[in-house]
């Protein structure tokens, strides 16, 4: 099992899931051109990707659709209030065999992957995080949150790779330049995870098995990557769980499951700084 962070950021993410015949990718908030050089640039075949799971209808989540929908056959996931949101917001129409409805807290079952989308606490029409689970692999994107619920906690838990949004530092938010709405709307229960929830969640979640961690969704301006990656180390720290942190704008890999985890990781973890 493979896992590339494209990009991640208020810029655009995007997240690749890969068995090694399928590939399914987490958002496409970044061009079309820049998916397929960056899974380029990792020698990651553009030809395995057969599908992409939306978390939600903010722009950095979805801004590719329009085009994906001209240039490629991939089929979309996505909640039923989700999909209405971006057909409204990109005013396109999807065709019905591109789309793969999901409902949160049921699993699908996608080319021999689990698929289970969780609701998350954001201000989206139905946001959600996902769990995949492959080969007896488990996974999890959660990002764009205001708050670490025990339901989230539920669906992290017994995992080998997760990736996890670290948004701000709520210091930095209170002392920076954005309109108090919008700092109230980052602080508010729907809206985005501070580097100190982070760690929370992650202290909450970690068991032996967490081979992977990657920060993501980091404010440029809220936070600084070294600030995250402490808050989260103060938790990892003596543990065996290796950390990234993910960038708008350079994609990195990491191989897992079993027998992988190692030597790939640390030699990848050179390229984000
Ligand atoms: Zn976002
Ligand atoms: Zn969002």
């Amino acid at each position: 099992m493979r896992y590339a962070s494209l990009a991640s950021g208020s810029k655009g993410n995007c997240h690749a899931f890969s068995d090694g015949e399928s590939t399914l990718l987490v958002d496409v908030g970044i061009s079309f051109l820049q998916i397929r050089r960056r899974l380029e640039e990792l020698a990651w075949d553009l030809g395995q990707v057969k599908a992409v799971a939306i978390t939600h209808e903010h722009s950095d989540h979805i801004a590719a659709i329009p085009v994906l929908l001209k240039r490629t056959d991939w089929s979309f996931l996505a909640t039923e209030e989700t999909m209405a949101a971006i057909l409204a917001i990109q005013d396109i129409d999807i065709p019905a065999h591109r789309w793969i409805p999901l409902r949160a807290g049921h699993a699908l079952d996608w080319e021999g992957w689990r698929v289970l989308p969780f609701a998350i606490p954001h201000d989206a029409a139905d946001p959600v995080g996902y769990r995949l689970e492959r080969d007896g692999y488990s996974a999890a994107v959660v990002t764009d949150l205001g708050l670490p619920t025990a339901l989230v906690a539920d669906h992290c838990s017994d995992l080998d790779h997760l990736t996890l949004e670290s948004n701000h530092d709520v210091q930095m938010l209170r002392e920076g330049s954005y309109p108090p709405p919008l700092k109230a709307r980052i602080l508010s229960r729907v809206g985005h995870l501070s580097n100190e929830s982070a760690a929370e969640l992650l202290d909450r979640v970690w068991s032996p098995r967490l081979a992977s961690v990657v920060l993501a969704h980091l404010s440029e301006q809220n936070n600084d990557p070294e600030l995250a990656r402490f808050a989260a180390m103060e938790v990892l720290r003596h543990r065996s769980t290796q950390l990234q942190v993910a960038t708008q704008t350079s994609p990195f890999l990491l191989s897992m499951g079993p027998g992988e985890t190692g030597d790939g990781m640390m030699g990848e973890e050179m390229r984000i700084e």
